[in-house]
């Protein structure tokens, strides 16, 4: 399996295996679905398995839903030390975050946009295994005990992890509050919220900070992300997101694919259509430039989350 298709710890994707070795608890090994082919590490023939699968935060291997320890290093995938792995790595991502935001790098900033859910996926895989541990906590270690009591306590209010006050004033002391108060109004007047997903949400709020804060560039990427994310779930409501046997994993579809999809079920009129694909190609720009950096202005940023609040609109409208 190349490393491009590879989950990251607790995102769970669809692949297709396979069948002997997922049977047999042998470590995973992905095939092709559509071709009978030989398995690369038991050299049977087969056509595979769809499961969904994770990676183990200990070794980093493929991981079912259904293995209650690591085929490849043997680790139980429940009980303290592992949820000690989950809460390591949810940790860190929280902290890369905290640190580009502090080090005002927003050229490494943008490059994490891309992989921003992964605080998400971690924490809702630690809430999940949370729940499989049952009510009673039997953890010794009473550093991670009150960590896991904390995120169990939590009602999905990521802000109170994320950045707390003290921080808040602390990190953006460079920039001048009149602006941000008045960017911060201009913020509140776009705000939908008909959308029933964290991760909605988590993109929303995301956009919010960088625009408060003047990260426009950052902002536009986020609104790519954010169109992403609520068109998957409009085709999604519609029943017109289907799986494809080429696409190895469901929410690999991009963003174009999706934009071709609402073309052809009519799902966005045109004019939006036009929007959204503008959007996309201002993100573009940002992340691959072509030849000189780009700077979005902050009218620039304003219009791209009208734009893209308006798609939304239209789209649940
Ligand atoms: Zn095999
Ligand atoms: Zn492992």
């Amino acid at each position: 399996m190349s490393e491009e298709i590879k989950p990251s710890i607790g995102e769970w994707i669809e692949v297709t295996v396979c069948s002997f070795c997922l049977e047999s608890r042998r470590s995973l090994e992905v095939v092709n679905s559509s071709n009978q082919t030989k398995c690369r590490s038991c050299k049977k023939d087969t056509r595979g398995t769809i499961v969904k699968v994770s990676v183990c935060p200990f070794c980093y291997n493929l991981i079912t839903k259904f293995d209650t320890e690591c085929r490849s290093c043997r680790k139980l995938l429940k009980g303290e030390e592992y949820l000690w792995a989950l809460l390591k790595h949810y940790k860190a991502k929280i902290n890369e975050i905290r640190q580009l935001v502090k080090g005002k790098d927003e050229d490494r900033l943008l490059r994490l946009v891309e992989e921003l859910s992964q605080e998400e996926e971690i924490l809702k895989e630690l809430k999940d295994a949370l729940s499989r541990e049952g009510p009673v906590l039997k953890i010794n270690d009473p550093v991670l005990k009150k960590e896991l009591q904390k995120i169990r306590e939590e009602e999905t209010s990521r802000e109170d992890i994320d950045f707390d006050e003290e921080d808040e004033v602390d990190i953006f002391d460079w920039l001048d509050p009149k602006d941000i108060i008045y960017r911060e109004r201009e913020f509140g007047a776009l705000i939908v919220g008909q959308s029933t997903s964290s991760i909605f949400y988590h993109c929303v709020n995301e956009i919010r900070k960088c625009y408060i804060h003047g990260l426009f560039n950052a902002t536009v990427v986020f609104c790519r992300a954010l169109l992403e994310v609520g068109l998957r779930e409009a085709l999604k409501k519609r029943g017109l997101y289907k799986t494809n046997e080429k696409v190895i994993y469901l929410d690999e579809r991009n963003l174009e694919g999706l934009l071709r999809e609402c073309k052809d079920n009519k799902v966005l009129p045109r004019k939006f259509l036009e929007k959204a694909h503008s959007v996309r190609k201002k993100a573009n720009s940002i992340i691959h430039p072509k030849d000189k950096p780009i700077k979005y202005s902050e009218e620039e940023a304003l219009s791209t989350i009208k734009d893209t609040f308006s798609i939304l609109e239209e789209l649940y409208r």
